[in-house]
């Protein structure tokens, strides 16, 4: 894939492969590209070049008769409910109430009714342990809580992939760790993908198989979390693990 910003080349022949349940963490320096890369799956950005599969399914774009054409706007808010993405801002809705922020998608793009988007809402509160406060605003929550509430938004789309970008660098430290435990508990249950963006290197190494290294747009150098935590070959990937560990 290929994307620019004007003249500004972000990513440039980048082609992996996320398989189904598999856990990656992207890590690298600042404006390396990883949160581009998850705004692009999301399709919150539109591609320069190369395509995005998700299932098999093209994202955004699609051929017909040997032409690359975009995909309507309607048809592809369809084709991204597979996505569930979780931002570093948590990005609640703040007039809502908690249940109403979990169910407005579930009611408006895939079409439940309220009774049955809000049972389901309850169930994914109650995993992420805020169902004691679905009534209130997000306002009145701390971030930690905010952010367990904007994970079981995601969840509530029943995402084949989670897209978590950065999600604990807004919070105190002593929030972090109940964030990540939840985190943690439905990497262990379920078996939805995951493409995370993280300085947690800890939470990168308990939840991800595979650990990428990026530098100006593209991949360094990849492994699984032993081989890149504990023994980097490539220069770049040693000179930013000593930087931030
Ligand atoms: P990272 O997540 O690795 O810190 P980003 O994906 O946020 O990196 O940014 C990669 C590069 O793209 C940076 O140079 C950044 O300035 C640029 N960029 C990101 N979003 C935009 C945008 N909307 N307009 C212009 N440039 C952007």
């Amino acid at each position: 894939m290929v994307k620019k910003f004007g003249d500004h080349t972000v990513l440039e022949g980048l082609d992996f492969t996320v398989s189904r349940g598999e856990r990656v963490t992207l890590i690298g320096p600042s404006g390396s590209g990883k949160t581009t890369i998850l705004r692009l799956v999301m399709t919150l950005e539109e591609l320069t070049g190369g395509y995005i599969h998700i299932g098999g399914t093209p994202l955004q774009y699609e051929e017909q008769g040997g032409k690359r054409v975009r995909i309507p706007d309607k048809r592809r808010r369809r084709t991204t409910t597979g996505i569930g993405m979780v931002f570093q801002h948590f990005n609640l809705f703040p007039n809502m109430t908690v249940l109403e922020n979990i169910i407005e998608a579930p009611v408006h793009v895939m079409g439940l009714s309220k009774d049955e988007a809000a049972h389901k809402a309850e169930a994914l509160l109650d995993k992420v342990g805020m169902a004691w406060k679905k009534d209130a605003r997000p306002s009145e929550l701390s971030g930690g809580q905010q952010q367990r509430v904007a994970i079981a938004r995601a969840l509530a789309m029943d995402p084949e992939i989670l897209l978590l970008d950065e999600v604990t660098s807004a919070l105190d430290p002593e929030l972090v760790g109940e964030v990540l435990g939840v985190l943690k508990d439905i990497a262990a249950e379920t078996d939805i993908s995951m493409l995370i963006v993280t300085h947690e290197m800890q939470f990168a190494r308990d939840v991800s198989q595979r650990v990428m290294m990026f530098d100006h747009g593209s991949i360094v150098e990849e492994g699984t979390p032993e081989k890149m935590f504990s023994a980097p070959e490539n220069q770049r990937t040693q000179d930013f693990l000593r930087a931030v560990l």
